[in-house]
């Protein structure tokens, strides 16, 4: 558990302000597709919610719900469209937009069935009502959009005084105009709490994914990668390879674990600085690798393949000289058939000596 002080909040502020525009979108987007779906009933239920004041209307209007009747159970139609536009959505920036709008068309209804009543003044309670489903709506938005939605709330008040002449517009603004700085602070605030949690689940996320001794990824990253079908080569060709430290027990053996750490951690941090930008390199097991190069023939998986063999066979900065066994195949759209193929390949290489590369369809390079 965590105890912020408003120093904590300080540092927040800071990490925000030093988020780069793209990662603002991720958060702001994370955040929308955590809450919306809550945010979304609300405004549902708001919008139901809001029918029953025709019980006030009622009263106001001297025992009669006609005058306002339709103009209250109106806001049942922009509330179908929404729900139908807010699930067609995929943007988020789409989702938020409609969430305001839909906020303000609550208000519209309002200020309609308003002009209908004989007594007005009663618009300052039911607007100011308005600010928790803003307050709600912070959940899902980033605060421009919260101070766009806003803006076009304050808007309706005003034109709406054109036509309602509100008695009480002083009052109104009175109630308003604090709610409006107020939630906005809080939205600020919330924002930044959930600033803390999205970074610290994005570390704990690249921990799960990331193996600690070589700084390549692990298995969960496999897991997931095929999981999110992240593997697919219908644009581009994608190659798989699988790579093994020669006589590793023996380095254990007579060096001991520690070098052995050692010369893993070199070959992962060599891996990854010759690698992340082509492909994806996976610790898969004790000293074997695993890396998907995209956009990667056989052909060329082969010869990188091979580069990378002869740089680690000629390596002067390794803690422990070493050499590695590398077998090659061309992804074929089924991941476990093409991965024991590689794998194959390997066993190969390590049958015909060892510190060799060779490709899976014909067992040579
Ligand atoms: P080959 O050429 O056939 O691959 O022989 P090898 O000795 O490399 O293969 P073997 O599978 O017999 O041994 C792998 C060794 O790797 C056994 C295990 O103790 C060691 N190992 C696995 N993970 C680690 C690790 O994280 N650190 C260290 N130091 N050793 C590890
Ligand atoms: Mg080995
Ligand atoms: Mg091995």
């Amino acid at each position: 558990m965590k105890n912020y002080s408003v120093l904590h909040i300080w540092e927040l502020c800071q990490i925000y302000g030093s988020l780069s525009k793209q990662e603002k979108r991720d958060f702001y987007q994370h955040k929308c597709y955590y809450y919306q779906f809550f945010v979304k009933m609300i405004i549902v239920l708001s919008c139901i919610v809001s029918t029953t004041y025709l019980i006030a209307d009622y009263k106001l209007n001297g025992n009669t719900i006609m005058p306002t009747l339709f103009p209250r159970l109106f806001v049942l139609v922009p509330l179908f469209f929404y729900i139908i536009l807010e699930a067609k959505a995929r943007n988020y920036q789409i989702k938020v937009f409609l969430n305001y709008l839909m906020l303000n068309l609550i208000v519209f209804t309002m200020v309609w069935a308003v002009y209908h009543l004989e007594v007005k003044t009663h618009f300052s309670e039911a607007a100011a009502i308005m600010n928790f489903i803003f307050l709600i709506c912070c959940l899902s938005s980033s605060p421009l959009s919260g101070i766009l939605g806003y803006s076009i709330f304050f808007l309706e008040v005003f034109c709406s005084h054109q036509v309602n002449h509100y008695e009480n517009m002083d009052v109104i603004l009175a109630l308003n105009i604090p709610c409006f700085v107020t939630i906005m602070l809080a939205h600020c605030l919330l924002d930044l709490g959930e600033l803390d949690h999205y970074l610290t689940s994005k570390k704990l996320e690249q921990a799960l994914i990331t193996d600690p001794l070589t700084t390549t990824y692990n298995r969960h990253k496999l897991s997931r990668m095929i999981q999110d079908n992240k593997i697919i080569n219908e644009q581009m060709p994608i190659s798989l390879i699988m790579l093994d430290i020669d006589y590793f027990k023996k380095i254990n053996d007579t060096l001991g674990h520690y070098v052995g750490d050692q010369a893993l951690r070199y070959l992962g941090e060599f891996l990854m600085r010759e690698l992340s930008e082509i492909g994806t390199v996976i610790r898969f097991g004790g000293e074997e690798f695993m890396i998907i190069l995209f956009g990667y023939s056989s052909k060329k998986a082969l010869e990188k393949a091979e580069y990378l063999r002869k740089r680690i066979q000629s390596a002067d900065d390794s803690p422990v000289s070493f050499t590695i066994s590398v077998g090659v195949a061309e992804y074929n759209g089924n991941f476990k058939e093409s991965m024991n193929a590689a794998d194959a390949a390997l066993y190969h290489a390590k049958e015909s000596g060892r510190n060799q590369v060779y490709l899976d369809c014909e067992f040579t390079y």
